[in-house]
């Protein structure tokens, strides 16, 4: 997989507010944020979509979800609530190919985030 610039944050070449870093994962605040609280949680393993996780990977993709429920508790937003999503390619909105949950919260979530005009005829 080529560089991102999640790689290049995770090496520190680009800056970035990072919120927790341990061995596996890196969370960090999503530069264009869509709600009061927007984060993004990272494995340091380059993978590049959901795609693309292997069976190896299963732990540490397992581990970015405790690292973003122990930041909505340390951040108190746990018992609110939030919004943890990832996106896969282009139809899911992905722009960084290097796997990343977003974590939103501070406000309710509008939910489906789609809606088709269904046509009856
Ligand atoms: P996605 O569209 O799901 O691939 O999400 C990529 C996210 O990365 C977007 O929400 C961007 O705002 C965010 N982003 C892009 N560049 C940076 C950066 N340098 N630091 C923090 N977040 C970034």
């Amino acid at each position: 997989m080529s560089d991102t610039l999640f790689s290049k944050i995770i090496n520190r070449e680009i800056p970035a507010d990072i919120l927790y870093e341990d061995e596996d994962a890196l969370a960090f605040a999503d530069i264009n944020p869509q709600a009061p609280v927007h984060f993004l949680v990272i494995p340091k393993k380059p993978i590049a979509t959901i795609n693309d996780i292997e069976e190896e990977d299963k732990a540490v993709v397992g581990h970015l979800y405790l690292v973003a429920a122990k930041l909505a508790k340390d951040m108190g937003f746990a018992e609110e609530g939030y919004r943890a999503v990832m996106n896969c390619n282009p139809y899911g909105g992905q722009t960084v190919y290097h796997l990343h949950l977003h974590v939103l919260a501070g406000k309710p979530m509008g939910w489906p985030p789609y809606q088709e005009t269904l046509k009856t005829e």
